[in-house]
């Protein structure tokens, strides 16, 4: 495939501080851009990071057919740059573009696409340890008309971000029993930005009484936990570790599947199984629940030091060798280039 390349004039890379970088506030020099268009993805380009124009009756704005994927790339310390798992998050877009009636991309648009933008912006891949380049690749119909219907044009756009190590410090959680992100026969299983818009509300709420994000229940009986924020959850209760199976209402995460992989190669008794809220209280109060945290692709494990139930509030243990700890050093090993990669999960840019 032949991506023509329309370099900046000047790069913006020695304004930046790599030394104190917030998540996802500073973009490279370039992105990826492909249109859809008279029935066909056109070609890939690169091009200057820019704004983007669009006609205010776009669909994006009043129909929300918005989807988007997150995955990084790594630097190892002699220069070498690493993708993890790419094609699962290739293939994970076209699932929820169908779900979205968006026309799905081929597979070497998103792959050379996204490995010649990295080539073209691989001075703004960090070298600091725990850095990395933060990709977000995102599609969104950019086609015209108040009619409810499907766009006719769309566009598909790769931007990236270089960011600092991400460790928030553990959070406390809230199990929600009013609100749902997702419903059988929703979106949840889609990554579409609508999932998120309807998020912020019950998180703000959570916030005000203290907390730090939302664990979400099924919006049927409020009874089983689903998803700690935007990533999947585990619980680890005595020496097993459990995460709910993936459905209409949860994501498919990359990270929870690797984790699970992990924890059977490490001899970690896991479970995929219906977590119920009552199990995990009752594990809370006979001491017997070690462990809950997040995971997904940003901070790979997220620990969860308490959760609030009904008024109550539970703490988790401090433990010395959490699980949470031994799978993220596998993981970043294994993405960083530090460790021996059995699985066949590292992707090799340059
Ligand atoms: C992206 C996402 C995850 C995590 O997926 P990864 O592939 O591990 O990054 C989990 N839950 C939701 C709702 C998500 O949007």
């Amino acid at each position: 495939m032949n991506i023509a390349v329309e370099k900046v004039t000047s790069s913006k890379i020695n304004e930046v501080d790599f030394d104190n970088l917030a998540f996802g506030s500073v973009f490279s020099d370039h992105m990826l851009e492909c249109t859809y268009k008279n029935g066909a993805w056109e070609t890939p380009k690169i091009v200057p990071y820019q704004p983007i124009t669009l006609d205010p009756s776009s669909k994006i704005f009043h129909y929300g057919q918005s989807i988007f994927e997150g995955m990084k790339a790594y630097k190892d310390k002699d220069g070498g740059v690493w993708l993890f798992r790419p094609l699962e998050n290739q293939k994970r877009l076209n699932i929820s573009a169908k779900r979205m009636a968006i026309p799905e991309l081929p597979e070497e648009y998103f792959m050379e696409g996204l490995t010649s933008l990295l080539q073209v912006d691989k001075n703004w891949i960090p070298e600091n340890d725990g850095s990395s380049l933060y990709i977000r690749p995102f599609m969104f119909a950019s086609g015209n008309g108040f009619h409810a219907s499907p766009a006719d044009e769309y566009k598909f756009i790769i931007a990236t971000a270089p960011s600092g190590a991400y460790f928030s410090g553990k959070v406390r959680v809230l199990i929600e029993e009013k609100y749902s992100r997702s419903a059988n026969g929703g979106v949840g299983f889609a990554k579409a930005g609508g999932n998120y818009a309807g998020q912020f509300y019950p998180t703000q709420l959570a916030k005000a009484k203290g907390y730090q994000q939302v664990i979400w229940t099924d919006d049927n009986t409020h009874e089983y936990i689903e998803e700690a924020g935007a990533m999947n959850i585990f619980v680890r209760i005595n020496d097993t570790l459990i995460t709910g199976p993936t459905s209409d209402r949860i994501l498919d995460g990359i990270t929870r599947k690797s984790i699970l992989d992990i924890a059977a190669d490490e001899g970690i008794k896991a479970e995929v199984r219906k977590i119920s809220v009552a199990e995990v209280v009752a594990a809370a109060k006979s001491g017997e629940l070690k462990e809950m945290f997040g995971a997904g692709t940003a901070a790979v494990v997220s620990p969860i030091s308490g959760f609030g139930h009904q008024g109550t509030d539970y703490d988790l243990p401090e433990l010395e060798n959490s699980y949470a700890m031994q799978l993220k050093k596998r993981i970043t090993d294994i993405q960083y280039n530090r460790a021996e990669d059995k699985f066949g999960w590292r992707y090799r840019v340059i």
